[in-house]
């Protein structure tokens, strides 16, 4: 199962924030060190914002910072927001316009769904706080925008 680019990025901008400590970097910041267009750091980051996991302050002294909650934020849970607990597979064919010919009875989407469930289950108790011990967060801190 493969994250969606903005799932990855959700996660990376709250270890970031995690890392960063009393540091409040910017949204424009985080986009150049995670090498990513500043419209998709910026919905993310509105996102998160929403979820409450993190605070943007405008003007000088302001930047992005991780709240409490999204310290203590389950990765599984972050995912979960992001991806959706829809099929992995598109039986209802979103993409094709015509659903799955085996879309009402399939015991491969029970299967699937189960998978899935198990992959989200198994970040659930790890925390963002988690994902950032060393060497991770000491390794975020030294990453520099690509020239
Ligand atoms: S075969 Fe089953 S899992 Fe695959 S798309 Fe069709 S309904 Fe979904």
């Amino acid at each position: 199962m493969r994250l969606l680019r903005s799932t990855d990025l959700a996660l990376r901008v709250l270890m970031r924030l995690a890392a960063a400590g009393d540091s409040n970097p910017t949204t424009r910041d985080v986009s150049t060190v995670m090498d990513v267009p500043y419209t998709h750091a910026a919905k993310v980051v509105a996102v998160l914002r929403h979820m409450g996991l993190l605070t943007a302050r405008r003007g000088r002294g302001g930047g992005l910072a991780l709240t409490e909650e999204g310290r203590t934020a389950s990765v599984g849970a972050v995912v979960r927001a992001f991806e959706g607990e829809g099929d992995v597979a598109d039986c209802e064919g979103a993409a094709t316009s015509s659903p799955c010919p085996l879309s009402s009875g399939c015991r491969l989407r029970g299967a699937l769904r189960g998978a899935q469930e198990a992959f989200f289950a198994s970040l659930d108790p790890v925390t963002v706080a988690d994902i950032v011990e060393a060497p991770t967060g000491p390794l975020l801190l030294g990453i520099s925008p690509r020239p």
